[in-house]
């Protein structure tokens, strides 16, 4: 008989994760360099055309970021939107093929299963992907040689991996702050039916972690330029050569990711940049020391956009109210940033869940859904319809009107007819 693996994929925006079941336990599959944590970044080598994905394509996308994609999963179902890199062309589907070909891989080192065994794996969205991008997550599922079994919200995923950690039962609040986006969802679980619904979203899809790496580099950007009285807008402005000005750019763009990682478990971070170019005959080299109070004056317009959507949130969803939450779930990595995490207990008036890993929650839901669907366990999920969706008609004076035949929110399946 062909040996089956099932596994739980989280494809995200920056990082992708796989985990599958070993003795009745989740275990996260490990990659080359980075751990439980496969980078979403796809680099094609200069020298050889070789297509190169994870944490290696990160290193070296920082020299050369005009010939890496990361972030791809933000253009999810355009088809208009292609990069390419040393003569290569690709589509948001076909980047998201080759991160899933190398997580295969991934999973067939780690299990030591026989190269024709079957992997059958449930992938995750986020809960606002509209048909078009989750059929196209499928497909690349499919093509890098998966048996999907289900795509399945982020947050509902999220809500899975803790309801079973923390035995809960009712209505369930996930915050889920990556690198580039931001979700918030409402679900409610029934353990002893195991079935989980899901009963509102919101969020937003161009706010995340990357946001606060852009703030930040720009502070960074600013303090040399005043150093130097050198404008570094533009390649041409900085009058540099191609090459050392944008690998300046992604050398910046990365101790600013790694001050602001480092901020949340310290007060205090030290930047060093040595050699980062040359100006004048002399290499510069950046050094500064940043506080954490400084960082959240720098972030101070994100921290506003966060919140007050939470807050909005709140009060406009009929779904639910603070006294109905049983708890806060944090899960992105974003959310370690710690005025994320202080301001929570302040909007929910509770204190949120520190215990679980943010960067592993939405992957270990995945994978108890994938063992359930495999017969393993029972559970059963309820995703919302994420957009209206109905006939949109042209009037005699070409304005287009939309009759909604099924509205945001709805639980689906589901079905409507109007005549
Ligand atoms: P995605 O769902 O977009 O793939 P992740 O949940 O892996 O993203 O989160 C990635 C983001 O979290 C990045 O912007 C990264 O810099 C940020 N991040 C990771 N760890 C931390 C941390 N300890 N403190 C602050 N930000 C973090
Ligand atoms: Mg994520």
């Amino acid at each position: 008989m062909q040996e089956e693996i099932v596994v739980g994929i989280d494809l995200g925006t920056t990082n992708t994760l796989a985990c599958y079941m070993k003795k009745g336990k989740p275990e996260l599959v490990r990659f080359p360099g980075s751990k439980k944590l496969l980078p979403s970044v796809l680099y094609v080598e200069k020298e050889t055309g070789k297509i190169v994905v994870g944490e290696k394509a990160k290193k070296q996308g920082i020299l050369d970021p005009l010939n890496r994609i990361r972030s791809s999963k933000t253009y999810m179902g355009d088809f208009a939107k292609t990069w390419t890199c040393y003569g290569k062309t690709f589509t948001p589907t076909e980047v998201a093929i080759e991160i899933l070909q190398e997580v295969k891989e991934g999973i067939k080192r780690r299990t030591k299963c026989s190269d024709d065994a079957k992997i059958s794996a449930v992938i995750t969205v986020p809960a606002y992907f509209n048909s078009n991008q989750t059929d196209e997550t499928r497909k690349a599922g499919e093509a890098a040689g998966f048996r999907v079994l289900q795509i399945i919200t982020e947050p509902m995923a999220a809500a899975v991996a803790a309801v079973k950690e923390l035995e809960l039962n009712k209505k369930i609040f996930v915050v889920d702050l990556g690198g580039g986006t931001f979700d918030l969802s409402v679900l409610e679980a029934d353990q002893a039916n195991h079935s989980y619904r899901a009963l509102d979203i919101d969020g937003d899809r161009h706010l995340g972690g990357d946001d606060f790496d852009e703030l930040l580099y720009q502070h960074f950007l600013q303090i040399i330029e005043d150093d130097l009285g050198l404008d570094l807008s533009s390649q041409k402005a900085s009058g540099l050569v191609e090459n050392e000005y944008y690998s300046m750019t992604g050398r910046v763009h990365d101790a600013a990711e790694i001050a602001k990682i480092d901020l949340s478990e310290h007060s205090e971070t030290e930047i060093n940049i040595s050699n980062l170019f040359t100006y004048n005959g002399k290499k510069y080299e950046f050094e500064y020391s940043l506080t954490r109070s400084e960082f959240d004056e720098i972030c101070g317009e994100l921290y506003e956009k966060i919140f007050s959507r939470i807050q909005h949130f709140v009060k406009r969803s009929h779904t639910f109210s603070l006294e109905d939450l049983e708890t806060i779930i944090l899960a992105g990595g974003s959310c370690y940033i710690p005025k994320i995490q202080q301001e929570m207990t302040n909007i929910f008036h509770q204190s949120v869940d520190t215990q679980m890993d943010r960067s592993t929650l939405v992957v270990i839901g995945a994978c108890f859904v994938a063992e359930a669907e495999s017969g393993g366990l029972e559970i059963q999920v309820q995703d919302v319809i994420s957009h209206s969706l109905g006939v949109e008609t042209v009037t005699p004076d070409s304005r287009l009107v939309l009759t909604k035949m099924l509205k945001k929110g709805e639980v689906y399946p589901c079905e409507s007819k109007k005549l």
